[in-house]
Formats: structure tokens, sequence, C-alpha cells
């Protein structure tokens, strides 16, 4: 690996695609770039560098960023020296195909991202094209891994503006998924299961607090399946959480994505409903109702087995909010099977559901193995109907906050204009979130960004609840 000096002076603009991950991914980055001597813009049109992080989930997420390029492309013709430098899970996916790209000099996947300042170095030195992405995706050798925690223990560091929500902070506890579900480009362009150790992500933490982060979500594909082995112990999400909460200054812990999995299910779930700190929040996506196509799928429970666990969640923690994900459209997914998930999603009673169109991803089983049967315009009927019923549980969901008064970890300013943007004082609408995941919209001083505020709730939508800050504001 090359060293490079510093880079003083040069301004990178930064655009994120994509999940939580992502997220996280882009802001290790931009402490590294911080650290190298970039500064950031906000106007792609100042910019030396031009950054994009890139999702390959879905077939949508790939043309939005193809477009960007296609922008980029333009504006590279008036301004030869930019350099553009792609990272990602479609970096992985496509590498050299990407680089081929007339607007792109930089293509990194997401497990070479220690390597990327170097190579944007590189690029703005040389002008050469820069590839860096992993042949062997299925193996993460040991120098990998540890080049990985380096570069990941590096994020938390003080004063670094790495555009995450203010008081709020990622960590990411595994790194890969081993599952393979038929749809799903992840293991291909993640790679496998890779745990870190919990005197890792608990030191994280600790630096995190001391940062004035009051919230840290735990990230991992499946994070409930997290597991390290120390001598004689194995260390499971329960005993992340429990560590965690023991960290001075940290006040709601989150942990996404779960996958429906009963190992270790009720150790977390004692912890959430023992510890004030763990959030009431389950995010446990079903995917299909069905257990012909779950089985499609390569998802390892049934419907009832899936409702069982929900069952449980709600025994163990009363009161949790518990979100899910399906695709709709599945190769082969009948009127039948999408009945079925109707009726799990009826059944389930989630606060929020997340609902996708299905797109074959090249590369994955789903795609070889089967036709994108399903016609367009049925996939859009399937989306709607379900968003209808989801739209309605949560309006139901939503009511019962009527009058109440919650607690919110204010995020900052609405990004959305309802109604009364502005109050006449210097109270702008803001948006925060309960420790169930709920948002939350009212008037108030920006200075609560990063803090605790009590709403009153007057007013609520399917997913909103809008209120006015509670007289006596409890500020931490
Ligand atoms: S659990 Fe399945 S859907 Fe989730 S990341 Fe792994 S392969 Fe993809």
């Amino acid at each position: 690996m090359v060293i490079l000096a510093p880079m003083p002076g040069h301004k990178v603009h930064i655009k994120c695609f994509g999940c939580q991950m992502n997220k996280l991914d882009t802001a290790l980055v931009t402490t590294a770039l911080m650290d190298a001597g970039f500064s950031l813009t906000a106007g792609v049109k100042d910019a030396d560098v031009v950054l994009i992080n890139t999702c390959s989930v879905r077939e949508h997420a790939e043309a939005r960023v193809l477009s960007h390029l296609g922008h980029l492309k333009h504006l590279k013709r008036q301004k030869p020296n930019l350099i553009v430098a792609v990272m990602g899970c479609m970096a992985q996916r496509l590498g050299d195909k990407l680089l081929a790209h007339e607007a792109v000099n930089v293509v990194c996947g997401p497990t070479e991202i220690p390597r990327l300042v170097d190579l944007i170095g590189e690029a703005l030195e040389r002008n050469a094209k820069q590839l860096a992405i992993t042949p062997e995706i299925r193996r993460e050798n040991e120098s990998h891994s540890a080049s990985l925690e380096r570069f990941e223990s590096a994020y938390g560091r003080d004063g670094v503006d790495d555009g995450s929500v203010p008081g709020q902070a990622f960590v990411r506890v595994m790194r890969g998924c081993n599952n393979f579900c038929t749809y799903c480009i992840v293991p291909h362009v993640r790679g496998p299961e890779v745990c870190r150790s919990p005197q890792a992500i608990v030191e994280q933490v600790r630096k995190l607090a001391e940062q004035r982060v009051k919230q840290v979500t735990f990230l991992g594909q499946t994070v409930n399946a997290y597991k390290y082995r120390a001598g004689e112990k194995t260390y499971c999400l329960a005993d992340l959480l429990s560590l965690a909460s023991q960290v001075e200054g940290i006040e709601w812990l989150r942990f996404v994505t779960s996958y429906p999995s009963a190992e270790y299910y009720d150790e977390i779930l004692a912890v959430m409903a023992s510890s004030e700190k763990v959030c009431p929040y389950l995010h446990i996506p079903a995917q299909s109702g069905s257990d012909r196509v779950l089985h499609a799928m390569n998802r390892h429970y049934t419907a009832a087995q899936y409702l069982e666990l929900l069952n449980r969640a709600r025994d163990a923690v009363p009161g949790i909010a518990l979100a899910g994900d399906f695709i709709v459209g599945f190769p082969g997914e009948t009127d039948e099977d999408f009945e079925a998930t109707v009726k799990l999603v009826r059944q389930a009673q989630y606060r929020n559901c997340f609902i996708f169109k299905y797109s074959p991803r090249p590369g994955t089983a789903a795609d070889r193995w089967h036709q994108d049967s399903v016609p367009a315009e049925v996939k859009q009927r399937r989306n709607v109907e379900l968003l209808a019923v989801q739209e309605q549980i949560s309006d139901v969901l939503s009511r019962q906050f009527q009058g109440q008064t919650v607690r919110v970890l204010v995020e900052g300013p609405s990004k959305k204009a309802h109604v009364n943007p502005t109050d006449g004082a210097d109270n702008p609408q803001l948006v925060g979130r309960t420790s169930g995941d709920h948002i939350v919209v009212f008037n108030g001083p920006l200075s609560l960004a990063g803090r605790f505020a009590d709403v009153h709730i007057t007013r609520t939508s399917p997913l909103t609840l809008f209120g006015t800050l509670a007289p006596a504001p409890a500020l931490r």
C-alpha cells in the first residue's frame, strides 16, 4: 500500500446511497479523508473529488448511481482534473466495468475501504484509474480483517463532521452475511460474516459517549447472529447490549437488522425488557407470508414460526414496536402467496413496514434459477395493496399516542415542510424519534438537536406524530 502525504486543500463532495451500513462506511471514509487533509464541500462544482457510496440491493438504486455518473461525465468535460471515486456494493459487483465508465477514476469495494484515501491520492497525483475490489470475497483473511478493524476503530474521533445525526452514531458489530437468501446480493459483495471483538465495540461506544453521543445503533446484516468466542465465553448480542448499557453517557441502544431466528432471541429480549437503555424496537424482516415463497427465498423459517417469534417479543417486552420488510413479486409468487403475505402483515401488527418490489440482481441464485415471472403491473398492484394494509395498521397504532407525552431524541430541523414550519419565534420545525422509532414533528429551538425533549402529541398520521414541546422539557 502506498502511504501518501496528507493532501490539504482538496475539497471532496460525498454522496451516499443505500442503507445504514453505507452511511457508516461513509462516516468512516469521511474521518479518514479529514485526517488526510481534505475538506468537505456541499457543492459538486466546487469539488476536486466526488465520492459516491453505492448500493446494489435493488436495480433502481444502481440506476440512480448510473444517472448521477452521467451528469458527472458532462461536468468532467468542463473540469478534466475532477476525480470521481465510486465505493460500496456496486463497486464490488461491477469492478472494472464501472472503472471503464468515462466519468470514473477510482472503484473501491466495501471490504477495501481502508485503501480508499490512498487510491484517491494516487488518482489526484497521477490521473490514473485505480481499482480495488476483493477477488475472493467469500473468505476474509487475517490481514484483511486487521486492516478493516483498524480503519473501523478510528471512527468516533472528536471534531470530525462525518455527516452523522447529532447525538447519534452507528457501530458495526459484524460485517458480511452467511445466509445467501436467494434474492440478495449482500453476501456476494460484502463477504462472509465476521464479528468484531466485544472489547473493540465497547471501546468505540465509550469513545462515542465522550463525544456526546447519546444513542448508539449496533449494525449487522443479521445483527442478532452476533457471536464472538473469547476464552471460555461466547459473547452474543445480548452481552454486547448489557456491556454497552453500562457506558456512562449512552442513553439509548438500538440494533438492526434482525434475522428471524430463535438463537439468542430470548436473551436479547430479556435485556431489552430489563434495561431502560435498550430501545423497545425490533426490525425483523419476514419478506413473505407464504411458506412456499420463503423456501424459494432460502429463508429458514415458516410464517407460523415467524409469528411465534413476534408473540414472544410482545410477551417479553410489552409495548415493543415491531417493523418488517417484505418483497412482493418474487418469481413464481401467486395471488394465493400474496394473500398469505397480506394475512401475515395483518397478524403481525407492525408499527411500520418496508415493502419492495422484487428486482433480479445479477449473480444471485434467484436470478440464475428463476425467471422474473411476475409482471411489473402485478408487482405494482401488490405493492400498493400491501402498503394500504400497513397504513391502516400504522394509523390505528399512531392514534394511541394522541394526548400522550413522549420522550424523543431530537435529530434536527425537519426536512419535510409540514404545516407551521416555524412558530414565529426562533423555533423551526424539528424532528425527533421515540425509543420505539416513532417519528415526532414539533417546533422548538435548534439547540435541542442531539438532546432529549418531551413532546405532547396533538395530532397523528400513520407514520408521524405531531406535537408541542412539553412546558418543562427535560434536557439531558
Ligand atoms: S440475511 Fe439474507 S437478506 Fe439479509 S443480508 Fe443476508 S442474504 Fe441478504
